[in-house]
């Protein structure tokens, strides 16, 4: 395979992707919200409470990229306002999903990271439009992708010009059941030696189950991870999507105070070693 000359680690300085007064690529950065947006109160009240419980950034899908074409498929643009309203009640930025090259200027105005999804990983047109984006971007690893695959989709954007570029590990599919993708964490180290781009876990999609979020989430701290994307629904068993595998608010907050607690722990033991 072609070496990929920018995504490459090769002696370059890593990549600290800056958003909104938000680092991502150093510490740890939490992104926390509910899968897709439903309404208002919906997503008010979910991203207060994770702004409360310590979240550094709201998630929240606008498009949903659905396995059912019956499926709820997300509010568009009326999603986006919400999220923009969301903004600027708590001050986090947000992430969210684009789906189609020709909403990708659009959805910029209203963004703050450019979500690329695990199906869309391969999606060369869409990551040439983001690529020619003013935002960052977050992109998933494909769940049936190697790690070179997935930086070579990094490579294809940096290469249209954009530097801001956030790998996440989502998972990738194996013959297990029990789990709904196998989270290959470690890909994480792996990442970190072969490119200078910040890497974070998603242990929502990458389990789908929340009994394993939490440790799932601090084995992300432990192994390095710059961060990790989870969703949180306020009533999940009402969540339009994805319900099996939000956390409530009260979960995401006790799961947040262990996390926090060996990031500190980590910061300790890099130190000394
Ligand atoms: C999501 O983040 O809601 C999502 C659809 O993720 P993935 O692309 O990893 O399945
Ligand atoms: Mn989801």
């Amino acid at each position: 395979m072609t070496e990929c000359k920018l995504a490459s680690l090769n002696g370059a300085e890593r990549t600290v992707v800056q958003v909104a007064g938000v680092s991502i690529g150093v510490g740890f950065t939490v992104i926390a919200g509910p899968c897709g947006v439903e309404s208002e109160d919906q997503l008010l009240e979910t991203a207060i409470a994770v702004k409360a419980a310590g979240a550094d950034m709201l998630r929240g899908g606008a498009f949903k990229p659905r396995t059912s074409p019956y499926a709820f498929q997300g509010l568009g643009l009326k999603g986006l306002k919400l999220l923009e309203k969301a903004r600027s009640v708590t001050g986090l930025p947000v992430v969210t999903e684009v789906i189609d090259t020709r909403d990708v200027t659009w959805v910029c105005e209203y963004a703050d990271v450019l979500q690329v999804g695990a199906r869309n990983m391969q999606n060369f047109s869409l990551l040439k439009e983001v690529g020619r984006a003013a935002k960052p971007v977050l992109l998933k690893r494909g769940m049936h992708s190697t790690i070179q695959e997935w930086l070579n989709c990094a490579e294809y954007i940096l290469n249209e010009g954009n530097p801001d570029v956030i790998l996440c590990e989502r998972g990738i599919r194996t013959f297990e059941t029990y789990t709904r993708n196998t989270l290959d964490l470690s890909s994480i180290p792996a990442i970190k030696e072969l490119s200078h781009l910040p890497v974070i876990a998603d242990p929502t999609h990458g389990t789908g189950r929340v009994s394993l979020i939490p440790p799932m989430s601090m084995a992300a701290v432990a192994c390095g991870a710059h961060g990790i994307i989870v969703e949180v629904h306020r009533n999940p068993a009402e969540a339009l999507s994805d319900k099996e595998q939000a956390l409530t608010p009260a979960q995401f907050s006790t799961m947040m105070k262990k996390v926090r607690e060996l990031q500190g722990f980590m910061e300790g033991v890099e130190k000394t070693s």
